[in-house]
């Protein structure tokens, strides 16, 4: 046995230095090969984990625990995962850039819209329709019961409805 490891209690310790001459050395257990895909499952597949890649599966249990060709096992694991190899997005996708989208067009040419839902009014409106200009944020505001595309349409052309000004 090397001076890296230290029996207690009946327990395997190996010794972990950052550096010899100026650090005290942290302990962790080492843990008989029957128990290694016990630990990889709970530092990896265990809800707490989070399917973590190898890199963080490896810190993580090295933190705590040793085992001949530990990071061999833990990419073997990892790599062999098949919630991991079905679920998560391959790092190698591009990434979408930012930039800025022309405002080319005219104003109400582009509206945006969405539906949301509101406390009942006296008038038992409870739902309100929103437009936006995209070019201009102009917003338009139609409060309804239950939508009907003709009735909205026609209170649409008339303009009776609540036009807000929002101020980008
Ligand atoms: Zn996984």
């Amino acid at each position: 046995m090397t001076s890296d490891f230290v029996l207690a209690n009946g327990l395997l310790f190996k010794l972990l230095w950052k550096c010899k001459v100026t650090d005290d050395p942290s302990m962790v257990l080492c843990v008989p090969e029957e128990y290694v895909p016990q630990i990889l499952y709970h530092y990896h597949d265990y809800i707490m984990s989070g399917h973590q890649g190898i890199v963080r599966t490896y810190s993580t249990v090295r933190e705590k625990f040793f085992f001949p060709n530990m990071f061999e096992k833990v990419q073997q694991y990892v790599r062999s995962c098949h919630l991991c190899q079905t679920m998560k997005a391959s790092p190698k996708l591009p990434v979408a850039s930012f930039s800025h989208i022309p405002v080319n067009f005219t104003p109400f040419d582009h509206m945006s819209m969405d539906i949301k839902d509101m406390p009942m009014s006296f008038s038992h409106y409870h739902k309100i329709i929103i437009f936006n200009c995209l070019a201009t944020q102009y917003t338009v505001v139609c409060p309804f019961v239950q939508f009907q595309l003709r009735q909205f349409l026609t209170a649409f052309s008339q303009r009776s409805f609540v036009f807000l000004e929002s101020h980008p």
